[in-house]
């Protein structure tokens, strides 16, 4: 899932670290200067990343219902099959690295879960394809590391061949977020904050979600982190079809972040409600909320 490919391996060598390292961040953009104009946050709130990165309602009253009204709203499709892939990758990467033969129908069968829900059959189906594939790839990394590397101890091939924070949680609150952010996949030896897109491809601000993860990062480890990767997963004519985009987390999306969670820290700090949209452009958690104010 987080493994390049040969191609984009090239793409981010000899094309995409040079340009981040001639055009560079602005040390003001770094996650670190949190403590200062622009990153300072202006109000004392805490928001969920997914708000700030999301462009689920034109007008932002999503996040008057979640934050000021503190109603939960109705998982959707989308978020449920969404949920149950992430759950899956995490799962799957953890059982390689701890040396597990765990299989995919011993895992499922034990999870606690509305398997009319969270897990019916349509999303076992997938998440046992996405199964499949993390294993068999994690596990021939290994195999590789093993044969060209044989003094190596086994947890530096494990830790080399899968070079992954996966669901690492992580606090928000010095940019004003929340306490207990979780970030999809940080690839530590190349630097890269990755995050994963179940289904169609989303709006347009996508590339929020890394950028978002970057500057939290940095905030905390000081480490800087200038790649960002979205991987988009589908499932079409019972096949799994994965893209992903590599971008450079340059100063135009670390100032959009910016402007997202300041517009929408205000309509939390001031409790007002931006009102509904003319028209909602996708199925929303809030619509039975929504309908009713
Ligand atoms: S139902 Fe429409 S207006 Fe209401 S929060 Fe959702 S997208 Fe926004």
């Amino acid at each position: 899932m987080y493994y390049l490919t040969e191609v984009e391996n090239q793409y981010l060598m000899r094309k995409l670290r040079p340009i981040a390292r001639e055009v560079g961040v602005s040390e003001s953009l770094r996650g670190w200067s949190w403590s200062e104009a622009p990153l300072r946050p202006y109000y004392d709130v805490k928001l969920p990343m997914y708000l700030v990165c999301g462009k689920y309602c034109p007008t932002d009253r999503d996040v008057y219902i979640k934050c000021v009204l503190s109603e939960k709203g109705e998982p959707t499709l989308p978020m449920i099959m969404g949920a149950a892939i992430h759950k899956t990758v995490e799962t799957a990467y953890s059982t390689v690295r701890q040396g597990l033969n765990t299989s995919f129908e011993e895992w499922y069968n034990s999870l606690n879960i509305d398997r009319t829900r969270e897990f019916s059959e349509e999303i076992k189906k997938y998440a046992e394809t996405v199964w499949n594939h993390v294993i068999t790839n994690a596990r021939s990394k290994i195999c590789s590391s093993l044969a060209s590397q044989p003094y190596a101890s086994k947890e530096d091939i494990v830790s080399t061949s899968i070079p992954f924070l996966i669901e690492h949680r992580i606090t928000g609150e010095l940019l004003g977020m929340s306490g207990v952010l979780s970030l999809d996949c940080y690839d530590y030896l190349r630097g890269i904050m990755f995050d994963m897109k179940v289904g169609a491809k989303p709006f347009s601000s996508y590339k929020l979600y890394p950028t978002g993860y970057a500057l939290v990062f940095e905030s905390v480890y000081e480490v800087p982190v200038d790649i960002g990767c979205v991987v988009f997963v589908n499932f079409s004519g019972g096949r799994m079809n994965i893209q992903r985009e590599l971008f450079h987390i340059n100063d135009e999306l670390r100032s959009w972040w910016i402007e997202e969670r300041d517009r929408k820290a205000e309509i939390v700090a001031e409790g007002r409600d931006p009102g509904p949209a003319v028209q909602c452009r996708r199925s929303c958690m809030f619509e039975e909320v929504c309908a009713r104010l």
